[in-house]
């Protein structure tokens, strides 16, 4: 981020990948961004429109199978999200949108589709539906608190060499090997849907320390703690 100008949070397709509520993920860096003094600007890339370059967070949610295989196509071809992420800017890639991320996706009938190669993990298509309460522990290198969020996928994902786990799945399928998403660089990519930040400001904080090049002033989490405190409880067995 310029240190004179706003910080810019760029929600991609919210036409073809916004379908649980994962636009809540902008609003949550947005607010927590501006609590801590930042100027904030958000903007919203409809799938014919190019991707701007100069973002600083871009976010890609989840969605249906032919919308993914759609996006996956767009982004392909336009390339800005992939020049953004090569000069250094945070991504946060969930459910079908960090399935995108990766070399290989499973399309409709399972047919392998091509994503944008953004992160080192292929996804096909597993035995059973993933749907439901997940908890994971995250890779304490991050210094996030577990992970507290909701699953929908069919999809099982395969990490390679390039990624680390995001996460260790305490409840719940996340990528079908034990672990929960995956992140490379300022790219995280992860099967929390709904919005994922809400739940988890300690991941919307990393992120945007990300893009502001150092850590964040402390503000006001009542609210975001006793979400989290009430998700954990109904989950987690005492
Ligand atoms: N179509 C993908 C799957 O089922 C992604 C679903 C989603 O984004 N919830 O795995």
């Amino acid at each position: 981020m310029q240190s004179d100008s706003a910080l810019r949070l760029v929600w991609i397709y919210p036409d073809l990948l916004s379908t649980y509520g994962d636009q809540g993920n902008v609003l949550v860096l947005e607010q927590r961004a501006r609590s801590r003094g930042f100027q904030v600007e958000v903007v919203h890339v409809r799938s014919a429109d190019p991707v701007p370059e100069s973002g600083d967070v871009y976010l890609i949610g989840g969605g249906e199978d032919r919308p993914q295989i759609l996006g996956a196509e767009r982004l392909r071809r336009d390339g800005g999200l992939n020049r953004a992420v090569q000069r250094g800017a945070a991504l946060l890639a969930v459910c079908a949108g960090y399935q995108i991320m990766g070399t290989t996706f499973g399309g409709e009938e399972g047919q392998p589709v091509a994503g944008i190669e953004l992160l080192d993990i292929s996804s096909g298509r597993g035995q059973a539906r993933a749907v439901g309460e997940l908890v994971a522990e995250v890779d304490p290198a991050l210094g996030v608190p577990t992970l507290t969020g909701f699953e929908n996928h069919m999809g099982v994902t395969r990490l390679g060499p390039g990624v680390t786990p995001l996460s260790r799945t305490v409840v719940g399928t996340g990528n079908g090997d034990g672990t929960e998403g995956c992140y490379a660089g300022h790219v995280i990519g992860t099967y929390l849907h709904g919005p994922a930040l809400a739940r988890n400001p300690g991941l919307a904080d990393l992120l945007l320390s990300w893009a502001v090049g150092g850590p964040l002033a402390p503000i006001d989490d009542t609210w975001y703690s006793r979400l989290r405190e009430e998700r954990l409880a109904a989950v987690l067995p005492r």
